[in-house]
């Protein structure tokens, strides 16, 4: 008798601290926190023997040390009290309107130690892939791109993006690639990493003139020793499967084999899918899966050490498909996932414009990257 074992295929990480539910806005807030669970209930639903494929890790709030990475001593400190109800009177020094409860007015209580287990999944996530424990490790709630050094927006409190790959430089790596797929620009990790040359940052993202945060155009290349390894790719509104595609085909591959990256971390969650409620892209799930089957493929290139992290997306019904969609490609997982609505989107949809978007990029490239010449 042959006995077939399923479990001959390697298991990637699953991090997740159940506790980060209270990474919550509030009531009436476009991130509130159900969106882990549903997504966990989600996958038992489709993947009932997922544990064969993931293991569980559950990862510990990051440590004050890690947070300072990224962000001043002023900042976190401001945020632990803000947490914890203290008024402060210069708050909109440190924070926007967006990372407030809108119910309150101010700062979701015990949100400051949910930012901490954010950042503690994610760091988790780096050391299982770059320890080899796994080739690839999945941290849900990660990719908050929009935090800055000293001044939270975007709904994102700590950039666990920039802690992850600044942990991973200071641990000895020299080349990380950094990939956000995000429908927003990541205008906190663009900074983080403007004059440094060590990562290379690529975002693609709906044209900064028609969505938050408004930067990300392709003339915003980096600085000093980072001139050129900042790469950023606007898409128009209504951009679909194709475009990305095209992305991934002309830009991203050849730039990653000449970078050479150690490392692959991968951020961004659901909101480029065409049904999210705050963002104009026209991904569909198919589109979701294509991305993960690429950073798969890309992986390669580093011996397929990848960090993803996952936790956008404003459309409830949505988040969790299009999560499981860009994981199965990654993973190459055989799922069967349905679009909630027939009317979707022309894959070719924008196309064109891309196309005309990426020869411009290329032009500035080519003084940075031999592929381009
Ligand atoms: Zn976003």
């Amino acid at each position: 008798m042959i006995v077939y074992n399923k479990r001959m295929r390697e298991k990637a990480a699953l991090v997740y601290n159940p506790e980060i539910k209270k990474y919550n806005f509030g009531k009436g807030h476009p991130f509130t926190s159900e969106r882990f669970e549903n997504f966990f209930n989600f996958l038992k639903t489709k993947l009932p023997d997922y544990k064969d494929y993931f293991e569980e890790i559950k990862p510990e709030p990051a440590k004050e040390e890690d947070l300072k990475l990224a962000h001043s001593l002023e900042y976190i400190e401001a945020m632990k009290k803000a947490s914890q109800g203290i008024i402060l009177p210069n708050i909109f020094q440190y924070t926007t309107f967006d990372n407030l409860d809108p119910s309150t007015g101010y700062l979701p209580a015990g949100i400051e130690m949910a930012g901490r287990i954010v950042v503690g999944s994610s760091l988790t996530a780096a050391q299982l892939v770059i320890e080899n424990r796994f080739k690839k490790a999945i941290a849900i709630g990660g990719g908050l791109h929009h935090a800055k050094r000293e001044r939270g927006e975007g709904f994102c409190l700590y950039n666990d993006v920039v802690i992850c790959a600044k942990k991973l430089l200071n641990q000895g790596l020299k080349k990380i690639l950094i990939l956000d797929t995000d429908a927003h620009a990541g205008n906190g990790t663009e900074e983080a990493f403007w004059e440094d040359g060590r990562v290379l940052f690529i975002d693609i993202h709906q044209n900064p003139t028609t969505l938050y945060p408004g930067t990300g155009f392709i003339n915003e290349i980096g600085k000093g020793r980072g001139e050129g390894f900042i790469i950023n790719i606007p898409l128009s509104p209504g951009a679909s499967d194709n475009s990305y595609q095209y992305v991934f085909e002309e830009i991203i591959l050849p730039l990653v084999k000449e970078f050479k990256p150690e490392i692959i971390i991968r951020n961004g969650g659901s909101d480029p899918h065409f049904a999210d409620i705050l963002t104009n892209l026209g991904l569909t799930l198919e589109g979701f899966k294509m991305i993960g089957e690429n950073v798969r493929k890309l992986s390669e290139i580093c011996q397929g050490k990848e960090v993803d992290l996952i936790a956008s997306g404003y459309n409830q019904k949505i988040l969790p498909l299009a999560w499981l969609s860009l994981i199965s490609g990654l993973l190459d997982l055989k799922v069967k996932l349905e679009e909630p609505t027939r009317e979707i989107p022309n894959k070719d949809s924008k196309l064109k414009e891309t196309k005309e978007i990426i020869k411009e990029l290329k032009d500035i490239l080519k003084n940075y990257w031999k592929c381009f010449r």
